[in-house]
């Protein structure tokens, strides 16, 4: 029986960096993963150069940035391991970064760069404390005992691993075909720990029937727009680019907004957010000479403007003989188009997933569990960012959270 502090299960963001901090806090670590490439959610993201975090983010208002029935939660965690000290972790390691819009940060070269410095943090230093990793290692099952001391036994493919402490790093549903798998909620059930219902999120959403037939043929077609979601206060809206594809809508707006989206619910796009159409319209119906449509093609792609006008005799005329009536209802179709989304392209496409595992059952400050010795961190979490560096950034957060954590624990014992 192999024996250690702590086994992590997971080798992606969170695990590798839970494994770095608690081995420089002197902790004997094991790091499990089945999936035979290291961290491949790392490489491929922010297409291939990692949009590592994001200078914007406000540690003490996560519910600006974060979704999940308790974003909050997630404050302690990113204000005691911020964006600035992983940037500072990048700097150190000498890995060329840049920003692009947003506060969003990338690698110059390459997202290798950051697995490399993620693998550099697991050497052993000063702090005699060790990472091994078994991977690709299947996981079998784990059983806690309390007997002669609190502790939890797991079997694996490469053998049995009793450790102290338990991390769960095992991230989200999206993209099964490079090692995601719900072993995270299912862990959490075993334990009886709470969780909250998941859906894809970061992910295109899919459109059809009759409301949509005008678009169909429009993919490929991208353009700036403001995507909405929810009424009042709860209103939440983005601008970025907006693309039609063959299935329904993508792009950064849609992806952010489809963290917000639930079934049935409709959302509200603005064509022309920096345009303040009406006016505009009723203006050019007292000077110009030509169509309605032409009119048009000063603000939008000729395709789209034709998808509008062309099921709808009232706006196929002369500027000068369209009603202010029919004027008015164009520009509201235009600024507040609202659409019902069938559904989502689901986790082969999705970014992350919303929902997991019950704050309300984790300590904020370690992320233990309400068991003793078991962790969550990462994606399993129900703690989801926006596009933009966020949820990596909850990826280091919550790790070093944990790491810390487990470094108390295990010392006291
Ligand atoms: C295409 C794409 C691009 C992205 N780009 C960005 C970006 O630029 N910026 C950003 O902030 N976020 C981005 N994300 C999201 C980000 O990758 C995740 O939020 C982050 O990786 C979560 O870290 P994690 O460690 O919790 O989970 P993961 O990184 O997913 O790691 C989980 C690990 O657990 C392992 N595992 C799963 N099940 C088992 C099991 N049964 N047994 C053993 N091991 C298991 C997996 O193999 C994996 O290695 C992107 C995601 C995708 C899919």
């Amino acid at each position: 029986m192999f024996k250690t502090d702590v086994v992590i299960l997971g080798a992606g963001a969170a695990g590798l960096f839970c494994a770095g901090v608690a081995q420089q806090q002197g902790l004997k670590v094991l790091v499990i993963d089945h999936y035979p490439k290291l961290a491949e959610k790392v490489r491929i993201s922010g297409g291939g150069r990692s949009n590592f975090t994001n200078a914007q983010i406000d540690p003490q208002m996560p519910h600006r940035h974060y979704v999940g029935q308790n974003p909050q939660f997630a404050r302690s965690a990113l204000s005691r391991y911020t964006a600035q000290h992983f940037v500072d972790l990048v700097k150190s390691h000498n890995i060329a970064f840049h920003e692009k819009h947003l506060g969003q940060l990338f690698c110059d070269r390459s997202a290798e760069d950051l697995i490399q410095m993620l693998l550099k943090e697991c050497e052993t230093g000063a702090s005699c404390g060790e990472v091994q990793r078994w991977q690709p290692c299947e996981f079998h099952s784990v059983a806690y005992s309390d007997a002669p001391h609190s502790h939890y036994t797991l079997q694996t493919s490469m053998g049995s691993v009793e450790c102290q402490a338990l991390v769960v790093a095992s991230g989200g549903l999206s993209i099964p075909a490079i090692g995601a798998t719900g072993i995270g909620y299912t862990l959490a059930q075993q334990f009886s720990i709470r969780l909250t219902p998941t859906q894809p999120a970061l992910v295109p959403l899919t459109l059809g029937g009759p409301e949509w037939a005008p678009f169909d043929a429009l993919s490929g077609l991208s353009l700036k727009a403001s995507v909405s979601h929810g009424v009042a206060k709860k209103k939440i809206t983005f601008d970025d680019d907006l693309l039609i594809t063959h299935k329904g809508i993508s792009g950064p707006a849609t992806l952010q907004i489809s963290n917000y989206w639930h079934a049935g619910d409709r959302i509200q796009i603005d064509l022309l957010p920096e345009v303040d159409l009406l006016p505009q319209l009723i203006a050019l119906k007292q000077q110009s000479k030509k169509t309605l449509s032409n009119e048009l093609t000063t603000w939008l792609p000729n395709r789209l403007i034709h998808a509008w006008t062309d099921h709808n005799p009232l706006w196929q005329k002369s500027m000068a003989d369209t009603s202010q009536k029919a004027l008015e209802s164009l520009a509201l179709a235009l600024k507040q188009w609202s659409l019902l989304p069938s559904g989502t392209e689901g986790y082969k496409k999705a970014e992350v997933t919303v929902g997991g595992v019950d704050t309300r059952d984790l300590s904020q400050q370690t992320m233990e569990s309400k068991k003793k010795g078991l962790y969550f961190i990462g994606e399993v979490v129900d703690i989801t960012g926006w596009l933009g560096g966020y949820n990596f950034q909850w990826a280091w957060s919550s790790a070093h959270a944990c790491a810390m954590g487990l470094a108390n624990q295990i010392k006291r014992l």
